[in-house]
């Protein structure tokens, strides 16, 4: 029989074996970690939603209404009242004709690109996109033409070249924030090109989606091209406290979805009460509660950012509440996260492959609910530790 042994001892060696930490609390700004309260540096609870009292109350409730499981696919009998009210609400919020909800992020993803798309198509990737955008790619069979990351002129010459040989539909895919490196997408060069090229524009907000924008509808609406974005992605499971994720657009494409997604159609639905925990979660969002925790998640992430750079260190070209800590190699890495950890602050190493060779860091994450005291003490900490480990 073939053993997996050796293949571990390797990872072990190259400080690339992962391993699970168990939060033994509810998911709040601090958490309990083998026994120690930490401060959490990297949770994607942008806004503390997942641990909110009025959150928590719809899902008691919606238990009690609706029952704990659906007992079916979307298809067959799993289709609920509050799956379809959460679609019309979430369609409302990004200003589409229709919205569907898939289990997961990574669910959407690779359905989206599986049931749109096709060996004639091409789909135009940002170097850094996620990798279930990576994963629906290689499920659509289209041809996926990848260009560096956030680079449109780079994908504008792609695209003329491209144009030769052009037989089927063409889309340009990224991420709204992405999430290793808390930067933004071209959106308004992508929108130009996609208008000059007629092809769409579909665009991941997992991490812009509740807390980017006047109002939290995205990446899109900081940027001012809301309308121009044909198959808008986002998550339930971060800013919005809760799980699984939707993608709004025209009717069309959400019946093409509903006929031909793969892991929308062979997958139980969410339970009921996940869908009617999202709507509370999004009548927070747009409240005045909502405006005011995405100006204290702004001044959190401020204070981090400026504390380290002013230390000295790198924060690559992160303007949002994603700040990476660029360290370079595996082994110092996850030895400054160790040391961190000890020191009472969880923020975790990130290595590859979720970023490429050599770009390993720490990927810390602010969230509204951080006290700016303990923000300051962990600054203080990252600091010394990096210091220590001679960067
Ligand atoms: C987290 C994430 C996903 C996956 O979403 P899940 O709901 O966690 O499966 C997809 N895309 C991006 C950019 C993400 O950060």
């Amino acid at each position: 029989m073939i053993s997996w042994t050796a293949e571990l001892e390797r990872l072990k060696k190259q400080n690339m074996f992962r391993v699970l930490r168990t939060v033994e609390s509810s998911q709040g700004p601090k958490v309990w970690l083998n026994g120690q309260e930490v401060l959490l540096l990297c949770s994607n609870n942008y806004l503390g939603l997942a641990s909110h009292a009025i959150l928590i109350e719809a899902a008691a409730q919606a238990a009690r209404d609706w029952g704990v499981g659906t007992g079916g696919s979307r298809l067959i009998s799993g289709s609920m009242t509050p799956h379809a009210q959460l679609e019309e609400r979430l369609a409302a919020f990004k200003g589409t004709e229709a919205a569907l909800l898939f289990n997961s992020g990574y669910a959407a993803n690779t359905g989206l690109l599986q049931g749109l798309f096709g060996p004639d198509d091409v789909i135009f990737s940002d170097a850094l996109n996620h990798a279930s955008i990576v994963d629906g790619c290689r499920l659509s069979k289209a041809r996926t033409v990848v260009y560096p990351h956030g680079d449109a002129d780079a994908l504008e010459r792609l695209m003329h070249q491209e144009e030769k040989t052009r037989q089927g539909r063409w889309v340009i895919v990224t991420d709204g924030v992405f999430s290793m490196d808390g930067d933004l997408a071209p959106l308004v060069a992508l929108v130009r090109l996609k208008k000059r090229y007629g092809a769409l524009l579909m665009v991941d907000d997992a991490h812009g989606t509740g807390v980017l924008g006047e109002s939290g509808r995205g990446t899109a609406e900081h940027l001012g091209c809301l309308a121009e974005v044909d198959l808008h992605m986002g998550t339930l499971g971060k800013a919005l406290g809760c799980f699984g994720a939707y993608v709004a657009a025209d009717r069309v494409i959400v019946d093409t979805l509903i006929n031909r997604s793969r892991s929308f159609i062979f997958s139980t639905s969410l339970p009921p009460s996940i869908p009617v925990t999202a709507l509370a979660a999004l009548d927070v969002v747009e409240s005045p509660e909502g405006e005011s925790l995405r100006r204290a998640l702004w001044h959190n992430r401020n204070l981090l950012a400026d504390r380290l750079q002013r230390g000295g260190l790198s924060t690559g070209h992160s303007t949002t509440q994603i700040v990476p800590v660029l360290t370079g190699e595996p082994a110092p890495t996850m030895k400054l996260a160790e040391s961190l950890l000890a020191a009472g602050v969880f923020v975790q190493g990130i290595r590859p492959p979720t970023v490429p060779a050599g770009n390993c860091r720490l990927r810390a994450t602010l969230m509204a609910t951080h006290e700016p005291e303990d923000l300051e003490r962990a600054a203080e900490l990252i600091l010394q530790a990096a210091v220590g480990a001679g960067r």
